[in-house]
């Protein structure tokens, strides 16, 4: 098999995976830090199983449960596994959702956006794009901007386990 012949397969391989970043929405990250492609993440010692089941085996925190639904401390929430910091309370909305929304991240480049195929329609997951930690999925269109007048008609629902709030 020749160079081109082998390139040819691992891109059709990375096409049924359905893992790589995938050109149809704004949203598809180009990052090298892929859900499913995390073995060299460094999980923070300090995490509880909690933490690690959804950081980093992508589980989702029951609803209504997480320590930051009700929040409305003005600060920073700061990634729980390596500190860099995502959401500005000033971003966070209540979505009676049951978990933590915030309509934007804190600074582009913050997070990363990748195709979930494990529910059907497809979701999209939001991770940290420091270490890869999954924080939970973003939805669009759903009506928040206008019914709250909010700059943006997103909706990041993330794990309270997630997040670490560092207080202004
Ligand atoms: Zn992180």
């Amino acid at each position: 098999m020749n160079k081109l012949s082998k390139l040819y397969v691992f891109t059709q391989r990375r096409t049924f995976t359905g893992r790589g970043p995938i050109a149809v929405t704004r949203y598809w990250s180009t990052s090298k830090k892929m859900s499913g492609e995390s073995n060299d993440i460094k999980w923070n010692d300090a995490l509880t199983p909690l933490q690690l089941m959804v950081l980093r085996d992508k589980a989702t925190e029951r609803p209504n449960t997480g320590a930051y639904l009700h929040s409305k401390e003005p600060g920073v929430y700061h990634c729980a596994n390596c500190d860099t910091p995502l959401y500005s309370s000033n971003a966070k909305f209540d979505a009676r959702c049951g978990w933590p929304a915030f309509y934007e991240e804190i600074s582009p480049g913050a997070i990363t956006y990748h195709r979930d195929n494990s529910l059907m329609p497809a979701r999209v997951e939001i991770c940290c794009a420091r270490c890869g930690g999954h924080l939970g999925h973003v939805f669009e269109g759903e009506g928040w901007k206008q019914l709250l007048n909010l700059p943006k008609d997103t909706r990041h629902c993330v794990n309270s386990a997630s997040l670490n709030l560092k207080k202004d």
